[in-house]
């Protein structure tokens, strides 16, 4: 239905201030010259997000009004400059300005009323990071009608993106999004979407987690069938690692899903690892571009695995994790151990597990943030984990965490199968010094990942990379 369609997204950067505006609103005029249907889907302004979940921490502890006033003079600045230098048409730069005040107005109420009761539900904690993509989008969409085109701006629940009420972290229950985008395309409306949000069954505003908003775009790419789902962001694609960690790193020009979504979930920051499974299922291409630099051409997702020479494709890595290691001779045959420590962890995002052979020691990886909820909870199923000795009731004796680590991983289609990779991998790791305390590989075989010390690290991707992708 929607042969010329396509989705692009912009982030935080790529609407950074009114310049980018303009410039990103003179991309999407193009696109739509060139595609005939177009739907944006845009991010808060940089910082924009960060400084909402500051404040409305502070609004709850802190409970002092002038940090409110503080942070309302900020985002009011931000968003008036943003207009003046985007928006150069007398009425549509009243009618825009008439909204964001309406919001902030809002907003400056939400903060206020928080720091008077020194509460901050999850979901009113939602309702006010939703600020950043509401203030986002009508800029755009104003800026594209200085352009001569006709745009409207829509939250995530009007483009129909509808949820469940897990705030913070949202799941997509129903797509609407053909309901109530097509009329508008129809009629030749470019939509601005905000990202980052939706909305429940219940009318109320939720958000996909941070950095969301390319899941967003994918989703009302699935929803619209469309044929491309473009990401503007601030780096020319997806790179074979970290250029800051690795200098030589460099763009790789095309990817496949699996492999994308390895390197969005092992450290890659270009894409919300959420991204990509809407597009896989409809074989919707992703391609990464650079707003800065439009004339790069990006890294193109696709179902095509390009195996050809390149094993290894990427090495990302996963710093501020923690590695925990759960003992108890007492777990060797006792089935359900690891059943339980799951269930134990079930809030907890658990990045790497493995569990040694010999049964009596299992392996976990999580963020610094979620170590101590994730010792309590398995003290807490355990309960009472006794610190030394061979008692036999005891299913596990002794929780070690290791702070000071990282995960490193390999990713590339053409390891499947490949032998010794593995092998060579760990050899070059040995060689750079470094000692690997745990290995996990994903059974897409699309990735090796281990972790080692933290101070390792630098050393060893960069000898990693060099030898895997550069000499290869
Ligand atoms: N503004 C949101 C964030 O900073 C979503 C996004 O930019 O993707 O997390
Ligand atoms: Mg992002």
């Amino acid at each position: 239905m929607c042969e010329k369609m396509i989705v692009l997204k912009f982030g935080g950067t790529s609407v950074g201030n009114g310049e980018m505006i303009k410039r990103v609103a003179k991309i999407i005029k193009q696109k739509k010259e060139e595609e005939k249907n177009v739907v944006a889907v845009v991010s808060a302004m940089s910082e924009v997000t960060n400084a909402l979940v500051d404040i409305s921490q502070k609004a709850l502890t802190v409970r002092d009004l002038a940090k409110v006033n503080d942070f309302i003079k900020f985002v009011k600045d931000k968003h008036y400059k943003a207009i003046e230098i985007a928006i150069n048409n007398k009425e549509i730069k009243n009618l825009v300005k008439k909204i964001i005040d309406s919001r902030i107005e809002e907003l400056e109420k939400i903060l206020i009323g928080v720091t008077y009761l020194g509460e901050l539900t999850p979901k009113s904690r939602d309702y006010i990071l939703s600020f950043g993509e509401r203030l986002s989008a009508p800029i755009v969409a104003g800026a594209l009608r200085c352009l001569g085109e006709k745009s409207i701006a829509l939250e995530g629940g009007e483009a129909g993106i509808i949820t469940d009420e897990n705030f913070g972290n949202a799941k997509v229950i129903k797509l609407e999004v053909k309901e109530r985008l097509l009329p508008f395309l129809k009629e030749d409306i470019i939509p601005v979407v905000t990202g980052f949000i939706g909305c429940s069954e219940n009318g109320n505003i939720t958000t996909l987690g941070r950095g969301g908003s390319d899941y967003s775009a994918a989703l009302i790419g699935y929803g619209l069938d469309a044929k491309r789902i473009e990401i503007w962001t601030d780096v020319s694609g997806i790179y074979t690692s970290d250029p800051k960690l690795v200098p030589t790193a460099k763009r790789i020009p095309k990817l496949s899903y699996i492999e994308a979504m390895e390197l969005a979930y092992f450290g890659a920051k270009v894409l919300h690892p959420r991204t990509i499974e809407p597009a896989m299922e409809k074989g919707i291409p992703i391609l990464v571009k650079n707003t800065f630099k439009p004339e790069d051409e990006g890294t193109l997702i696709t179902n095509n695995v390009e195996i050809n020479n390149k094993i290894v494709k990427a090495i990302t890595t996963i710093k501020n994790v923690a590695l925990i290691n759960i003992f108890g001779a007492g777990m060797v045959g006792v089935s359900g151990t690891v059943a339980r420590i799951f269930k134990a962890l079930e809030d907890v995002n658990v990045i790497l597990i493995s569990q040694g052979s010999s049964e009596t020691n299992i392996s976990l990886v999580v963020n610094d943030e979620d170590v101590d909820k994730a010792i309590n909870s398995l003290k807490k199923e355990f309960n009472g984990i006794k610190k030394s000795g061979f008692l036999r009731n005891n299913l596990i004796r002794d929780i070690e965490v290791d702070k000071d680590i990282c995960v490193i991983s390999v990713v590339g289609a053409g390891m499947k199968g490949a032998k010794g990779i593995a092998g060579k991998i760990f050899t070059l790791v040995s060689e750079a010094g470094a000692n690997i305390k745990m290995i996990a590989q994903g059974s897409s075989e699309v990735n090796i990942s281990f972790v080692i010390d933290e101070k390792d690290l630098v050393n060893c991707v960069r000898k990693l990379h060099k030898e895997l992708i550069e000499n290869n």
